[in-house]
């Protein structure tokens, strides 16, 4: 059997329970269905979270539900949205694995995105601990040490020449030719930042403590952390199957509160914006909400 909800929120990290919190508390009816595979699972701490510097992204999600248990209005399914399309009688119907069935009057896809990680011994052990992706979430602990870049092209170059921020010791190891550009190039010697285009052989350290870069031919590079930069993709097919437009970079085109070119569906958090952190996860989320009760209130109210 299908039933009605005002909206559908489908992903229930930042992004997701944030939108659900604003609508909740704006009166409307809501069913957040989240998967449960978010993408910083790998990490023991969020940073840079108003209040909440260094909480466990476990403990985040639990205080986040926790918010959204006095509400009646808002329900939450721990299921896969394996199916989301436009609703003949207007809305969309949403379908899960579990077999569950909606029907909402908006559509909220806040699904996140996955990274393209790099397939090197070590990787898993390290990932998280002492190899990242953002300086601004886990550069910090490891400033004015050595760093590694594991990255390409404009791109590594680019993660390099922002570390500067971190650290004044770094090293691009690009595991193979660089494909980094004269200007770049440049750029980083002008720097003091060297390039090692060895094939990388490992990711090398004791239990969750990383150590050294190793290669197939030369010296390990000992190191603090690694940044690597390897680019990511949308974690759910809904957004392409809906006809949300994504940007060359992966990540959906928004517009004002985060709405797409698909009438009636938003798109939050990661899956939508350049900068991804979980602050603005939230916000983006309650920004929608705003907008989506806002409409919802003009719609009833003719
Ligand atoms: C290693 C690492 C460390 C990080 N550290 C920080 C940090 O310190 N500070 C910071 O601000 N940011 C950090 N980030 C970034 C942060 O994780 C993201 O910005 C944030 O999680 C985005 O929130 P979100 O709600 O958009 O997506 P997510 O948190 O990824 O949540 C998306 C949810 O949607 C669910 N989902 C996907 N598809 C479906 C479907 N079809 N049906 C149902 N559910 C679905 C997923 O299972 C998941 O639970 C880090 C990221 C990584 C990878």
């Amino acid at each position: 059997m299908t039933m009605d909800v005002d909206v559908v929120i489908v992903g229930g990290g930042p992004a997701g329970l944030s939108a659900a919190l604003v609508l909740a508390r704006a009166c409307r009816s809501v069913r957040l269905i989240d998967a449960g595979h978010p993408r910083n699972s790998v990490t023991g701490a969020v940073h840079g979270f108003l209040s909440r510097d260094g909480i466990a992204p476990t403990e985040l999600r639990r205080l986040g539900r926790a918010d959204l248990a006095p509400f009646p209005n808002v329900a939450i399914d721990d299921d896969t949205v394996v199916r989301a399309a436009r609703h003949p009688d207007g809305g969309f119907h949403v379908e899960t694995v579990g077999g569950a069935s909606w029907r909402s009057r908006r559509l909220v896809l806040a699904t996140g995105v996955v990274d393209n990680l790099p397939d090197v011994p070590g990787f898993d052990q390290f990932y998280g601990t002492g190899i990242f992706h953002c300086p601004f979430c886990d550069g910090y602990p490891f400033r004015d040490q050595r760093l590694a870049v594991y990255g390409r092209a404009g791109r590594g170059a680019g993660l390099a020449l922002e570390l500067l921020g971190w650290s004044k010791d770094i090293v691009v190891c690009s595991d193979g030719p660089c494909g980094i550009g004269h200007d770049d190039r440049e750029d980083l010697a002008r720097n003091g930042i060297t390039v090692i285009e060895e094939p990388v052989a490992a990711f090398r350290g004791e239990g969750d403590r990383l150590q050294a870069v190793a290669f197939t031919g030369r010296a390990d590079l000992e190191c603090a952390a690694v940044f690597f930069t390897l680019g990511q993709h949308q974690a759910s097919p809904l957004v392409k199957a809906l006809g949300c437009r994504i940007s060359d970079k992966g990540t959906v085109d928004t517009a004002r509160h985060e709405s797409t070119n698909v009438p009636g569906v938003f798109v939050v958090g990661d899956a939508s914006r350049n900068l991804q952190w979980v602050a603005l996860a939230a916000a983006e989320g309650a920004e929608a909400a705003f907008a989506i009760a806002t409409a919802l209130i003009a719609e009833d109210r003719r």
